[in-house]
């Protein structure tokens, strides 16, 4: 539970409105992983696709998440979409940063996790990976051009910044009706 809002906050839950929306639209029916049809496809991707394993590092004995391949957020433009979504342990769900400070892509992610931090083969690796491929490829994840995920993440850049700026505009204005009422009980 949040106690302090942000507008950051605010912001960031907006944007992952938009990529909510949007995965929605090309899949052509709501998608909420809480309840229904959502939560079934859920279910499904968890428990018979990734026979309840973390989809990075193959744990079984653990609490699974969801875990966004394309990451859910303005940078990556990731859609909440069921071929961008796959069960994930709660370690493997912190995706490591590179130099920049920027989420590296699933597949480095993988690798890493794979191979740095489990020792396991690069053959490993591979095969985790071409079943996280078939995994998006059967859920029909929508294949963007480069312009189209760029067009996706101006969009929620625009988005994030925009009710960031309404946060503002809001304190402002009160601030303002604020002052001019002190104003007038003092004449
Ligand atoms: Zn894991």
């Amino acid at each position: 539970m949040t106690t302090h809002n942000t507008a950051s906050d605010a912001a960031n839950t907006a944007v992952r409105a938009y990529l909510t929306s949007l995965g929605e639209q090309f899949l052509g029916h709501g998608f909420n992983t809480g309840s229904g049809k959502g939560k079934s496809i859920w279910t499904v991707i968890k428990k018979d696709d990734f026979e309840s394993r973390c989809a990075y590092c193959g744990s079984d004995n653990t609490e699974l998440g969801m875990e966004h391949l394309i990451c859910f957020n303005r940078n990556d433009g990731g859609l909440h979409h069921p071929g961008n979504i796959v069960p994930c342990c709660k370690a493997c769900n912190r995706r490591a940063k590179d130099q920049n400070k920027n989420e590296v892509d699933w597949k480095t992610h993988l690798n890493t996790i794979v191979v740095d931090r489990h020792g396991l083969s690069e053959d490993v690796a591979q095969q985790r990976k071409e079943r996280i491929r078939n995994h998006i490829l059967k859920y029909k994840y929508p294949q963007l051009t480069d312009d189209e995920l760029a067009a996706i993440q101006t969009i929620a850049q625009a988005i994030y910044e925009g009710v960031g700026q309404e946060v503002r505009r809001g304190t402002e204005l009160f601030w303002a009706i604020h002052k001019s009422i002190i104003n007038k009980n003092r004449d």
